[in-house]
């Protein structure tokens, strides 16, 4: 059986503000195993970095629990053991902002291996060598460079070096490529790939970009305005996404070829702007824009049921149970 090595129980995450509460992330679960590759899919503001931003111990969540590797632990990255703090590592969108430009990539480097107490100053060059040689950057090119000289996707090879200097399981890739140019982003991608299959990683890819996410995840996971509106192994989800938000954004990926375009769900436009999450619409969230609303969508927010084995979707039109879903199933397509 396989090893559930992230449990996400009920997770809340409020902000009060002035305008009111903001419900950045309202209860959500998921659990990923090991070597999955969780694409957390949405628009701005849907709730996906702050749902990593619990995960890594930034916010003190509001609700709910975090499990890794079976064990709950301090929400509080600070009360974290090193253990935990070495096993759980994240790259973040912008390796210009995530690496200190007043350090070389040998400090840069070494640090997590200080602070984690691994080996002794030798023992330690001989890993940083090694890190590099992992992303593909010539050490002796490399060791001593400032990352104000070094190109964008090379920032990010170091950044990617960095977090598994602790040997972790699991990583936490936020937008890795999205500050990227687009000639670099596919080198970035395949090495994440290839240093996933070398070391057993789990990744949680939090992205905007839902196209991207066909040919890197195993599974793929849409929020919306806080929370989840459906979970799904990726070649089912491209091939039949049922609930009508993803829907909606896959009709509107641009595509190449007449095969994609016929691929593609029906082209869906929304009515409505996406609303402020201050003042989340009643019952289903995004009833305010679906064309598939009926007339309980405004007043009884739907539950996230299993459809398939694997494949959730919290939406009316597949009510609470699989008898229910294969009447709509014809119905709705
Ligand atoms: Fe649309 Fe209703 Fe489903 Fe929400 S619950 S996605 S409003 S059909």
């Amino acid at each position: 059986m396989s090893e559930i090595i992230l449990h996400v129980e009920h997770l809340l995450q409020y902000f009060p503000t002035k305008n009111g509460v903001v419900r950045a992330v309202d209860d959500i679960t998921f659990s990923m195993e090991r070597r999955d590759i969780l694409g957390l899919v949405g628009e701005s503001g849907s709730g996906k970095t702050t749902t990593a931003q619990c995960i890594m111990g930034m916010y003190q969540p509001t609700g709910g629990n975090i499990l890794f590797k079976g064990k709950k632990f301090a929400s509080s990255f600070r009360k974290r053991s090193k253990t935990l703090k070495g096993d759980l590592r994240i790259v973040f969108q912008d390796p210009g902002s995530s690496l200190n430009p007043k350090r070389t990539i040998k400090q840069i480097l070494s640090l997590p291996l200080m602070v984690h107490g691994i080996g002794n100053a030798r023992e330690r060059l001989l890993r940083l060598r090694a890190l590099l040689e992992m992303v593909e950057l010539p050490p002796d090119e490399y060791l001593y460079k400032y990352p104000q000289s070094i190109g964008g996707g090379e920032k990010q090879m170091v950044a990617i070096a960095r977090a598994l200097a602790t040997n972790p399981s699991f990583v936490i890739l936020d937008e890795p490529t999205s500050a990227l140019d687009v000639s670099v982003q596919g080198k970035i991608i395949n090495l994440l790939l290839r240093l996933r299959e070398k070391f057993n990683l789990s990744y949680l890819f939090i992205t905007h970009d839902l196209s991207l996410m066909r040919n890197v995840t195993t599974r793929i996971a849409i929020m919306y305005l806080g929370k989840l509106s459906e979970i799904a192994p990726t070649a089912e989800f491209f091939e039949q996404p049922l609930h009508p938000y993803p829907k909606m954004l896959l009709s509107s990926i641009p595509v190449v070829s007449d095969e994609e375009e016929t691929l593609k769900p029906e082209k869906i436009v929304s009515t409505g702007e996406i609303p402020s999450p201050v003042n989340v619409p009643s019952g289903c969230s995004f009833h305010s824009r679906c064309v598939q609303r009926i007339g309980v969508c405004p007043q009884v927010d739907p539950e996230m049921v299993e459809i398939e084995e694997g494949h959730f979707v919290r939406c009316h039109l597949f009510g609470n149970s699989r008898e229910l879903y294969s009447k709509t199933r014809e119905q709705i397509r």
